[in-house]
């Protein structure tokens, strides 16, 4: 293997963490099968987390069909499954120390004046983005804190500068912190919003490689923003380009993608999924058929593609009958 960790030394750990928020699909599935296969090549450490926090959108059948689906496919995991829900204790500890080193500030801007700020914004052609009216700074006077209002608690993002990482799968990557403007993390009832669990669960899960979904891409300088402030160095990334259907949309549940355990029962083989899967976005050379045991002596992180793969029931069909 090239690649061990950001440091380049010790155990590699990876996860897989969905939002159970409906049955994840053969696009969701491969987010899990390659870091499960990094962690297996390396000798590493596979930890499932189960990012549940959206509550009205979370349900206990989705949990089960990713559960199901990995068991299926024989993606065990060494750790877990951990559900954001019953760390929010942990998160709100570590907020309060990120607020006591002066990370952290209130911002009492409503909604309705936030809506405001937007469109002088948009009719102006700028990007919209939060203007730090209750940013404390040196020798700032702070509005008047209006009475019966709580706040979102805001990150206080650096200012100047660029955020850069090495994406294994899209390369180099620099966002200005000037245009990341200061993000939520804690809703007004106090609840520690998704960008900054991500960080806590990836810190406290000693996470070194995180292999994901490439619409999270825009997340990532906010993450590793809040990974400084938190005195820790962010883990390795890798963003795998999306899958899209055969109608070559991004393949989701709303557009009709199938439930994984659906392939289950219809009979498909789990060697022959992962086959499938595996070649849907990496590539060894020309081989298309490949037992679980070739996969994971070959895989590694330099030959995922870089750009959209499209799923294929036939070509799928054609894996499944060489097994
Ligand atoms: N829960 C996110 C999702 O299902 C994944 C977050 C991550 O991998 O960092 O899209």
């Amino acid at each position: 293997m090239t690649d061990t960790t950001a440091s380049g030394a010790g155990r590699v750990r990876t996860r897989f963490a969905p939002s159970p928020t409906g049955f994840i699909h053969l696009g969701n599935i491969r987010s899990a099968l390659y870091p499960w296969a990094f962690a297996r090549a390396t000798g590493g450490d596979f930890i499932l987390r189960i990012e549940d926090t959206d509550l009205e959108r979370s349900s206990q059948a989705a949990v089960d069909v990713i559960i199901e689906g990995m068991a299926w496919l024989g993606l065990d995991h060494d750790e877990g499954p951990f559900y954001q829900m019953q760390r929010m204790d942990r998160y709100k500890t570590v907020l309060a120390e990120l607020q006591a080193a002066g990370h952290v500030y209130p911002c009492y801007m409503s909604v309705a004046e936030l809506d405001a700020l937007r469109e002088k914004q948009m009719a102006a052609k700028e990007k919209p983005r939060y203007d730090g009216t209750w940013r404390p700074e040196a020798g700032k006077t702070l509005p008047p804190v209006p009475e019966g209002v709580l706040p979102v608690l805001r990150f206080k993002n650096p200012q100047g500068g660029v955020v850069a990482w090495d994406d294994k799968v899209k390369g180099r990557i620099e966002i200005s912190n000037d245009e990341l403007d200061d993000l939520v993390i804690a809703r007004p009832d106090g609840t520690p919003t998704y960008n900054f669990c991500v960080v806590v669960d990836d810190i406290d899960m000693a996470i070194t490689h995180v292999i994901r979904g490439d619409d999270h891409v825009n997340n990532t300088p906010r993450q590793i923003n809040i990974f400084r402030a938190l005195g820790k160095e962010p883990p390795v990334y890798a963003h795998l380009p999306t899958v899209l259907n055969e109608q070559g949309e991004k393949m989701s549940k709303r557009n009709g993608a199938k439930p994984v355990t659906q392939y289950r029962d219809e009979g498909y083989l789990p060697d022959a999924m992962v086959n499938y899967l595996a070649r849907l976005g990496w590539s060894h050379g020309d081989d298309e058929i490949f037992s679980r045991e070739q996969f994971l002596q070959w895989f590694n992180l330099d030959h995922l593609g870089r750009s959209a793969a499209q799923f294929d029931e036939a070509k799928l069909r054609w894996v499944n009958a060489q097994h």
